[in-house]
């Protein structure tokens, strides 16, 4: 057995420490009283040694009095003077033990005991331990120093210590195991408060990071998803050390067991050949292997992953901990299946359903965003506006759905035309915008350029596996700070510009490259 005297923190409200040690505190009372009444009763048959008994009885009255309406009223605030109670009550009552008849002892001793109770229900087992030995040691100094040594009386005290010691480590035992259970309820409850309202995935990760680190004791744990083929990791701690993006083979490994069979594991000790068909161990993070593991899966209907720790010492590791750990593993898969569901819901928000580029709210949007970084970093954009021509009557002459596809047909397009750092968004019916952050307006023509090209070398089949021609487009391109430093007035430069491309004929962009060649544009 491991002795560990560290003070346990004060868990016990007034009310529940009165009620736990009421038994004691009543029947310490109660056998007062009985002492007191026997050494009156001895007394009056002209026994001596009664007086001794009521001594000894009212000095455990009046010790129990104290307690009561001073110690019990605020237990942790006598917490430092808890060694020094049981020094100073042990001495007391050690010392008077010698002078109680013999035949009091029993009753004696059973005082002993609550006392001691008591001490490791509002304290520690320390304070009753002191206590304990005090008393039956100093009883015992007492009756040697007197010559009143008695081998029987010597065998029966030292019983009463193993007897006494027994108890309270039992007890001691309890009291723990009981605050580590409540400790345990507070993590996941705290847990579960503060992860049920996270919508993101990085705030869950730290969630569950910070929850592992305070209810479990391992070298190193991590958070896996089962993502192509393998493991990502968006969260991997190893010996005090966090790595980041890591990714990990899942095949034959213990983490692609729990993921397989949707079970959790527990391996005591990975010296032990590990029985499990067709697993093969890994070592990741530090070169050093773990020695106890144990993995939850994390299974929910958009995804699958595992919450595993490991440790450098065998046996690290208990069942309550692999309750705890399910627990945690749980909810981290709902909080993190929500948390992927917020963000695709979020991202289909600022999307056009049929096109799949930016919709016009979050185009005008980016827009801002970026003439705040050009304003910042003192560089320029520029923007193109898309029409596509005759679309009503490409419409009436091929029909809706023909329109549909050649709406996404030159999204693609543009998208291959311009960088992954450039913006399109669907500025309304067949009207498109492109933005080019840190393009110049000859750049960008010649993007316009490619684009316009492009279509016009395009076909598109029909339903009927016909080949019909493409739509052309007119464009207008207009720049930004250098013709206007405002956003809804380069929309609108960029927009009469189509309008031009328009008059011109269609299938033009305005203005032309000659345009951006003067010296000073305007
Ligand atoms: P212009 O060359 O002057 O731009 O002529 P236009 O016919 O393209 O312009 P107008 O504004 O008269 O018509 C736009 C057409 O775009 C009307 C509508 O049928 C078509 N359109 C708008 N949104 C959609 C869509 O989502 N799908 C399809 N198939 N057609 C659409
Ligand atoms: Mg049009
Ligand atoms: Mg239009």
């Amino acid at each position: 057995m491991r002795l560990n005297f560290q003070p346990l923190p004060a868990h016990l409200t007034e009310i529940e420490a009165r009620r736990l040690v009421q038994p004691a505190g009543i029947s310490i009372f109660l056998l007062a009283l009985f002492l007191i009444g026997d050494g009156i009763y001895q007394n009056m048959l002209g026994n001596l040694s009664g007086q001794n008994s009521t001594l000894y009885g009212v000095i455990i009255f009046v010790m129990n009095v104290v307690f009561y309406f001073i110690i019990l009223r605020n237990p942790p605030a006598f917490n430092k003077f808890q060694n020094l109670f049981a020094v100073l009550d042990g001495s007391i009552l050690g010392v008077g033990l010698w002078l109680v008849p013999e035949k009091n002892d029993l009753v004696v001793y059973v005082v002993l005991l609550l006392i001691a109770l008591i001490f490791v229900i509002l304290w520690e087992r320390l304070a009753a331990f002191v206590f304990i030995l005090v008393a039956v040691g100093l009883s015992i100094l007492v009756m040697l120093v007197e010559q009143e040594f008695a081998l029987r009386i010597l065998w029966g005290r030292v019983n009463f210590v193993i007897m006494a010691l027994v108890l309270v480590e039992t007890v001691s035992l309890l009291m723990r195991t009981m605050r580590a259970r409540i400790k345990r309820l507070e993590t996941i409850n705290e847990f579960a408060r503060k992860i049920g309202t996270s919508l993101e995935a990085e705030q869950v990760v730290n969630i569950v990071n910070a929850a592992l680190q305070k209810a479990i004791t391992a070298d190193s744990y991590y958070l896996g998803i089962f993502e192509e083929g393998q493991l990502s990791l968006p969260l991997f701690y190893d010996d005090g050390e966090y790595f980041s993006n890591m990714k990990l083979p899942v095949d034959g490994t213990l983490s692609g067991w729990v993921i397989e069979h949707q079970q959790p594991l527990l391996m005591p000790d990975l010296r032990q050949e590990a029985d499990l068909e067709g697993v093969k161990l890994v070592i990741v993070g530090r070169e050093r292997t773990s020695l106890s593991w144990m993995g939850v899966p994390m299974i929910t209907a958009h995804m699958k992953g595992i919450l595993a720790v490991a440790s450098y010492r065998p046996n690290a590791f208990s069942h309550t901990d692999m309750e705890l750990l399910e627990n945690l593993g749980q909810q981290a898969a709902l909080a993190l299946d929500n948390a992927y569901h917020h963000d695709q819901v979020e991202k289909q928000a600022r999307l056009d359903s049929l096109t799949q580029v930016y919709n016009h709210g979050y185009f005008l949007q980016l827009l801002e965003q970026e003439a705040e970084i050009c304003k910042a970093s003192g560089t320029g954009m520029s923007l193109i506006m898309l029409d596509i021509d005759h679309f009503k009557q490409y419409n009436d002459s091929y029909g809706h759905l023909a329109g549909d596809k050649v709406l996404v047909k030159i999204t693609r397009v543009i998208q291959d035309h311009i960088h992954p750092t450039d913006h399109v968004g669907r500025w309304g019916g067949e009207e498109f915008c492109v933005l080019l952050p840190d393009t110049t307006g000859a750049q960008a023509y010649q993007i316009a350029y490619r684009i316009q090209q492009k279509i016009n070398q395009m076909t598109l089949k029909s339903s009927e596996g016909l080949n019909l021609h493409m739509p052309t487009l007119s464009q207008g391109i207009a720049v930004y700070p250098d013709e206007t430093d405002h956003i809804i007035e380069l929309v609108d430069l960029a927009d009469q510009r189509l309008y031009v491309a328009k008059e011109r004929g269609r299938n033009q962009i305005e203005p032309s490259p000659e345009y951006w060649e003067k010296p000073a544009a305007g």
